[in-house]
């Protein structure tokens, strides 16, 4: 592939982007290109004079047409140069995560390989293609990971965004045979099933798992109230810092059973735990009107916004909910309030939630500011890659 010398011709004015290596051409900074490119084909962007500019990864259905890569025009990029990617990635968790055995492995854009998730459990990985590239590179990127990690298994798991970049629904196993029961897997000591055929994303949410260390000086004695909880994996690290009670809400009932074995797997009497199925907007306005109060409020909902189009509605529902937990909280109350949707930035998100304080008639103060853990870093380059952010507030 290190031949490859199909051109995609930017639009002048369009390359500052490109030379500052941030990833993605749009479709409207593209002049031409030579016809006939497939999804998933690699291409060498030219700026308008003809300036050698980035490798991309060239996508007719993405509003991303390409996503560059590389910025060495000599560069040979053939499956050498994918497998040292790759095995640069892996080598930045264990220098970084010596110790962790449930860990992001791959973080797409970030780590230079564009579309691409791996998730390690212990000895099994999960892998998610969501760019065209990635998509095509797929068989090769899974014979890399085996030769690299020698894994016990590799299962596909699919998601949303793929749509958007006009691939197909993907899931199962890539490799070996990914167990059908659920696995068990450590995070600071504490132990949790992972479904690696089931359950959402890449089955267990590890870009949590910092800031389910970082509460830990705070659940000693609190009654908990943990809205989103899926698997309870915020409710096992509360109860095993002394939390006094947890109440775990969610819609899915599948989540919410894998949290009671989670919670037993970790040793927690029954008395020290609910599970409610329930709509947390509705939920917490039932907890309103009857006057029930908590010492701390976990929300870590899914992604309200998609796309920045998506921006002001989401907005609406972080200020809902978040404006219901403040109150909720008895005074002194603590409320760890995230957002993973990448379309809302920190600012904006801290104003919202400063909004719901307002409303709410209470005074809250920033005690922590939350984000993704080490395993899935943000290239400077790239601040997209930036998704994940939470507040920790302490509540007069
Ligand atoms: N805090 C979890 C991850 C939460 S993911 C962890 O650390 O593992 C978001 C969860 O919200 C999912 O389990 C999903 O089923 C649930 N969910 C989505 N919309 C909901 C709603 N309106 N009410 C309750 N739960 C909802």
């Amino acid at each position: 592939m290190g031949t490859i010398n199909r051109r995609l011709v930017l639009r002048p004015g369009k390359d500052k982007p490109l030379r500052q290596r941030h990833p993605w051409v749009f479709s409207g900074a593209i002049a031409r290109y030579e016809d006939q490119l497939l999804a998933g084909e690699i291409v060498q962007v030219v700026a308008a004079d003809g300036t050698w500019l980035a490798w991309a990864e060239f996508n007719p259905g993405s509003q991303i047409r390409a996503r560059a890569f590389a910025w060495e025009p000599e560069k040979v990029v053939d499956e050498a140069f994918w497998r040292r990617r790759l095995a640069a990635s892996i080598e930045r968790r264990r220098r970084l995560l010596p110790d962790r055995q449930a860990v992001r492995l791959v973080f797409a854009e970030s780590d230079g390989l564009p579309g691409l998730i791996v998730d390690q459990y212990g000895p099994h990985l999960a892998l998610q293609t969501l760019t065209a590239g990635a998509e095509a590179r797929k068989s090769q990127t899974v014979a890399h990971l085996v030769d690299l990690l020698q894994p016990a298994s590799i299962a596909e798991r699919d998601d949303p965004v793929r749509q958007k970049e006009g691939l197909p629904p993907a899931s199962g196993p890539l490799w070996g045979e990914p167990p059908a029961e659920p696995i068990v897997i450590a995070e600071h000591g504490h132990r949790f099933y992972v479904d690696l055929l089931g359950g959402q994303k890449t089955g267990f949410y590890l870009d949590q798992a910092a800031n389910r260390l970082a509460l830990a000086p705070y659940w000693a004695g609190k009654e908990v109230l943990n809205a989103f909880s899926y698997t309870g994996a915020f409710a096992v690290a509360a109860l095993a810092a002394g939390a006094a009670h947890v109440t775990n809400v969610d819609t899915s009932a599948e989540a919410l059973i894998m949290a009671g074995r989670n919670l037993t797997l970790n040793g927690f009497p029954p008395e020290r735990w609910t599970n409610l199925e329930a709509d947390v907007f509705q939920q917490l306005r039932r907890w309103r009107d009857e006057g029930r109060q908590f010492d701390l409020v976990i929300l870590d909902p899914p992604k309200f916004a998609a796309n920045p189009s998506q921006v002001e509605r989401a907005a609406r529902a972080y200020k809902d909910i978040n404006w219901l937990a403040l109150r909720l909280l008895r005074p002194g109350g603590l409320l760890a309030t995230f957002s993973c949707s990448g379309s809302i930035e920190r600012d904006l998100f801290q104003k919202i939630v400063f909004g719901a304080a307002l409303d709410a008639g209470r005074e809250a103060r920033i005690i922590t500011h939350f984000s993704q853990g080490p395993d899935h870093p943000v290239l400077l380059s790239f601040p997209e890659g930036a998704y994940l952010k939470g507040l920790l507030c302490e509540v007069g």
